[in-house]
């Protein structure tokens, strides 16, 4: 890693791309308008980056469609498409200060993570969905006689995408990936509170020879630009990472103009449960990960921790313990441990759950917002014990660095706690007993169960929820079935 002083300077000297990406070049917003983008840790602006309206995504999808109808890339062979990919994903490497940077800038989380995490992160997994694309076969369906009935994976055409600001450039390369590899072109609507790492991507894209027109960035704000995306009636299939409110809200989009395909990853409250006969202090370990990692602002967070009654005192002192040894500071330091919320009104929410938190439970350690640098999106890390059920900081996603500890005594009471969620996105377990571990796995209705881990995740599994933490897998080659539809081609002869 390079040095504060080399994050500064080059904080300082950085040439942002703040227009809207359309056809392969920069454009102003149709309307003219811009919106400030605030550094969360600093608060102070960055730069006034377009603000696209439904007139920008009229430009983009139409630069998407006419891109797809000729052929420009759709009909490019997969082994074609796949050097272009892997071209993208050594530009991100060979760029990836300025990448990790921009994230860093836009959103508070530590240069560290950025530097080693979201930015190799980012070319890894188009290095990976680029190594795929043409290791896949079609299929010929067991007629027999005189007939040859293809079943084929086409892509969909036009691809609307809409992206959180919580890891800005790997929720992008999640959606990117497969869409790009299968043939297809997108429109991505980044969040407006972290734009700045998506359109840098759009430029090197096109310098890894992504031809113009299959990807566009429209900079903006969720009620204009990504409404008008999802309810476009030219887009094939729109793909989402967000809240689950906003997710509810795409089905509608849907319903409501062209039927496109909907797929979406929303929100979470993952449990971990830790049984006595676990490593616990591996466990003590990673539940703080678990639950501290990128300040809390993780869909899959452990943000429930589930402890045998047994080791409750134990757990609580070892949390605390990791907690205190967290650093927070300015994220562009890579000693910084823990950075900003992403600004000010997400800090303030953030804020509301730990006072109610303070009613409801224990508050064993941290519990406030305060200030570095002048800037108030700071939040402690925080852990309370003695959480009800019923608790709202045992029931809602804070989407912070708020842990909340309850207690059981069997199994099936684990199971039972485990469950009682809307979300259903990932879990994790804790225990040297395989046979328990493989029962609960079966029983915790999520997408993910990690075993004496937290948050297991590559790029060769796949990601996603199921109740209201969506549907629809990111990552590994199922990803790539959101982007495809079936065709059936039978010949006679
Ligand atoms: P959000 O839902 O507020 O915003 C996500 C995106 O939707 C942004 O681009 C935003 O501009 C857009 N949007 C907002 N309102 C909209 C509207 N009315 N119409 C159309 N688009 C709209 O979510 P957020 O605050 O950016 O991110 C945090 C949420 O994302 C959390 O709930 C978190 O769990 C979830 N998340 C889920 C995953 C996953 O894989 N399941 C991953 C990361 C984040």
């Amino acid at each position: 890693m390079q040095s504060f002083e080399y994050y500064t300077s080059l904080a300082n000297s950085m040439d942002f791309r703040t227009k809207c990406w359309i056809d392969g070049q920069f454009v102003s917003a149709k309307s003219g308008e811009t919106f400030e983008n605030i550094n969360p840790s600093t608060g102070k602006k960055l730069c006034d980056v377009a603000r696209g309206n439904s007139n920008d995504i009229d430009a983009a999808v139409n630069a998407a469609r006419t891109a797809y109808e000729d052929g420009r890339w759709s009909e490019k062979t997969p082994s074609e498409r796949k050097e272009v990919i892997l071209n993208l994903a050594r530009l991100i490497r060979e760029n990836v200060s300025e990448m990790a940077l921009l994230d860093t800038l836009d959103m508070g989380k530590p240069i560290s993570e950025t530097v080693n995490v979201d930015a190799p992160g980012s070319a890894f997994f188009f290095q990976w969905h680029a190594e795929a694309a043409d290791k896949i076969y079609d299929e010929i369906a067991p007629t027999g006689g005189r007939d040859i009935a293809m079943i084929r994976r086409v892509p969909l055409g036009v691809i609307g995408a809409v992206v959180p600001w919580n890891f800005p450039l790997d929720m992008a390369t999640w959606k990117l990936a497969p869409a790009l590899v299968t043939g297809n072109s997108v429109v991505l609507k980044p969040a407006e509170q972290s734009p700045l790492s998506a359109l840098r991507l759009a430029e090197l894209a096109k310098e890894a020879g992504l031809p113009d027109g299959v990807f566009n960035v429209v900079p903006g704000f969720g009620e204009d630009a990504g409404q008008a995306l999802g309810r476009h009636m030219d887009v094939d299939c729109l793909v989402f990472t967000g809240s689950t409110a906003v997710g509810k809200l795409f089905q509608k989009y849907a319903g409501e103009s062209n039927m496109k395909q909907v797929w979406l990853e929303t929100g979470g409250k993952s449990p971990n449960i830790i049984f006595p006969d676990a490593d616990l202090e591996k466990a003590a370990d990673m539940a703080a990960f678990g639950i501290f990692f990128n300040q809390g602002e993780v869909c899959s967070a452990n943000s429930r921790l589930l402890v045998h009654s047994s080791i409750k005192d134990e757990m609580v002192g070892k949390l605390r313990d990791r907690a205190e040894m967290i650093k927070q500071g300015d994220p562009l330091d890579p000693a910084t441990t823990m950075g900003a919320m992403v600004d000010v009104n997400h800090a303030k929410k953030v804020e509301r759950f730990l006072n109610v938190g303070k009613l409801e439970a224990k508050l064993i350690i941290g519990g406030d917002r305060f200030s570095i640098n002048g800037s108030d999106a700071f939040i402690q890390p925080t852990i309370f014990s003695d959480v009800p059920e019923d608790a709202t900081i045992a029931r809602d996603e804070i989407f912070g660095p708020v842990l909340a500890i309850q207690t059981f005594d069997t199994e099936n009471e684990a199971i039972e706690m485990a469950n009682k969620s809307v979300y259903g996105l990932a879990a994790s377990v804790w225990t040297s007993d395989l046979a328990r571990a493989m029962d609960l796995s079966d029983k915790l209705h999520v997408g993910t169960v990690s075993v004496n881990t937290v948050d297991a995740l590559s790029a060769m599994t796949p990601f996603g929820g199921m109740k209201q933490s969506g549907f629809g897998r990111d990552l590994s080659v199922h990803s790539f079935e959101k982007y495809t539809a079936l065709k059936t081609i039978w010949v006679k002869y």
